[in-house]
């Protein structure tokens, strides 16, 4: 039986909080140059919600927008800097599993791009990696 508790995450000083009215789907960390420079480490790591099922609490005024060249951004609060989401279409489409609260069920994680990672980092044995993105159903 699935937990009716809904998902809350927030930024790392608390001014900026939100809500998930379903589940988080489909995690991924992607290790591409691109990730690595905006979610500042070694990876990303994000799960897909439902714009319909998300909403934000708190703080919303507190979000800066950085959109990207291929039309995807990212939110991140301008006080403490916590990037929070990824943004296509002013639609919030990825939350950035750093910032969710609590262990909620995210299912595995998938690390991405896995071909251009940064030669420093060394993949641990075990996971569920792909040199790009995963095929539909791979
Ligand atoms: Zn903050
Ligand atoms: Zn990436």
């Amino acid at each position: 039986m699935e937990s009716l508790v809904p998902i809350t995450g927030g930024c790392f000083c608390g001014s900026v909080t939100y809500q998930v009215n379903g589940l988080l789907r489909n995690a991924k960390s992607c290790h591409c140059s691109d990730c690595r420079k905006a979610f500042n480490a070694q990876a990303s790591a994000a799960a897909f919600v439902e714009h319909q099922e998300f909403e934000w609490r708190t703080g919303s005024e507190h979000l800066t927008t950085y959109v990207g060249s291929h039309g995807y951004g990212v939110q991140f609060c301008k006080i403490c800097g916590s990037t929070l989401c990824t943004v296509y279409k002013d639609r919030v489409l990825q939350l950035t599993l750093g910032c969710v609260n609590g262990e909620p069920d995210i299912g595995t994680l998938q690390h991405i791009f896995v071909g251009s990672k940064a030669h420093w980092e060394v993949m641990p044995e075990g996971i569920s990696q792909f040199d790009e993105w995963p095929l539909e159903g791979g």
